[in-house]
């Protein structure tokens, strides 16, 4: 496979998390809706994921809602919530640097009665109070600011944010993707109502994601049929996946300390040494509120493009940003939200670690990317005039 450092794109299942979905694939095959023993089997998996899920984010089990993924729990909470409570208001807060999938949901509701803002960051791609307090006003009945960047790492302050929209009986959703598995995460101290996360973000199964959903807190469900996860998505309970999940969290609860230590460590490094022998090579992002194993860089006089193809041809995965946006021409829309040109947007090289990298991956990263750059600054009539 090469060396692997792109772990936010995606990640591999965990061995322990397929072997603990295996049995719910043919012996304990049953539906949690059936009211027999094998459908009882399947309950207590069901009922079990959802409790540990629920202790995970410090919320309680019926506060948990599977999905199919992230992008169902944000268009559930975003949709749902602007539905349920359109009587309240039409005026929706989001950042500029959300998720794809939040900017498409907000242009629907725009086209369905709904008012967006959007607050602007700063350089390092933080929502300040101040910038958040001029977009609300008596109509605002959701603000959604996602934990922390998938991009640029960017970990925002919640808290702050949190107790902001509960002054102002505002709901606060948080798309929680890039944090889990590396920040602690708390609903009661965070004081947020809907949370979107995702089970391959935590080495479990593609397909499963979960909406937190803070017990009073009302929202119409996107998926009409059977009734299943008290009305709010219908639909088989992927039991399988759930089982992989309801694993995956046990692992990240025993092994997060360690395993964020490592990556802060190879994220340390790696932003040392390539600042301190790269001419003209910046970090974007926080340089302290930061993910631990995010690194994204951007470089004069080259293109993001070229090196991640110069990268793969040496087996080693990267990525300029974003994979659900990465088919398109466009520049980063959380890049340009920084204030960055376009073309500073087009040079920028993001490194994510997991848990399957070894100091040896670090190691070949740092001793590939200097010639790459040399040569691909070579072929560059941009960065030629520039020095
Ligand atoms: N939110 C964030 C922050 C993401 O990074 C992603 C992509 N991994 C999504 C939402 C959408 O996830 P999915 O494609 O699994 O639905």
């Amino acid at each position: 496979m090469g060396i692997y450092l792109d772990y936010q794109s995606s990640k591999p299942v965990d061995r322990r998390v397929i072997d603990a979905m295996l049995p719910y694939f043919d012996e304990k095959f049953g539906n949690p809706s059936s009211l027999h023993h094998v459908g009882d089997v399947a309950t207590e998996i069901l009922e079990a994921s959802r409790k540990t899920i629920g202790s995970f984010v410090g919320g309680k089990s019926d506060e948990i809602v599977f999905t199919s993924g992230a992008t169902e729990s944000n268009n559930l909470a975003i949709t749902g919530y602007a539905m349920r409570n359109k009587n309240r208001g039409n005026h929706i807060v989001i950042a500029e640097i959300e998720h794809i999938s939040i900017h498409n949901i907000a242009k629907y509701l725009e086209k369905n009665g709904f008012v967006v803002s959007k607050i602007p960051v700063d350089q390092f791609g933080l929502v300040t109070l101040e910038k958040l307090a001029e977009r609300v006003n008596e109509k605002t009945i959701l603000v959604s600011v996602g934990y922390a960047n998938n991009e640029i790492g960017t970990i925002q302050n919640v808290a702050q944010i949190g107790a902001f929209c509960r002054e102002r009986n505002i709901a606060f959703h948080t798309d929680a993707v890039a944090a889990e598995g590396l920040l602690l995460l708390d609903v009661e101290k965070d004081k947020i109502d809907l949370m979107t996360l995702s089970s391959n973000d935590l080495y479990g199964p593609k397909g499963l994601g979960v909406l937190y959903v803070r017990n009073g807190i009302r929202i119409n469900p996107l998926t009409i049929g059977g009734g299943q996860e008290r009305g709010l998505r219908s639909g088989t309970e992927n039991i399988p996946a759930i089982a992989g999940m309801e694993k995956a969290v046990e692992i990240i609860q025993k092994e997060m300390p360690e395993e964020t230590r490592r990556f802060q460590k190879f994220r340390d490094r790696v932003i040392k040494e390539v600042l301190g022998s790269i001419p003209k090579c910046y970090l974007n992002g926080h340089p302290t509120s930061r993910l631990p194993n995010n690194v994204h860089f951007r470089f004069d006089g080259i293109e993001g493009e070229s090196l991640l193809l110069s990268f793969k041809e040496k087996n080693i995965a990267v990525s300029t940003g974003s994979a659900c946006s990465s088919k398109t021409l466009e520049p980063s829309h959380t890049l340009i939200a920084l204030g960055l040109l376009h073309e500073e947007a087009h040079g920028s090289l993001e490194v994510t670690f997991g848990r399957f990298n070894e100091d040896s991956d670090v190691d070949a990263f740092l001793d590939t990317l200097p010639a790459i750059v040399k040569r691909l600054r070579k072929l560059s009539p941009l960065y030629k005039e520039e020095v």
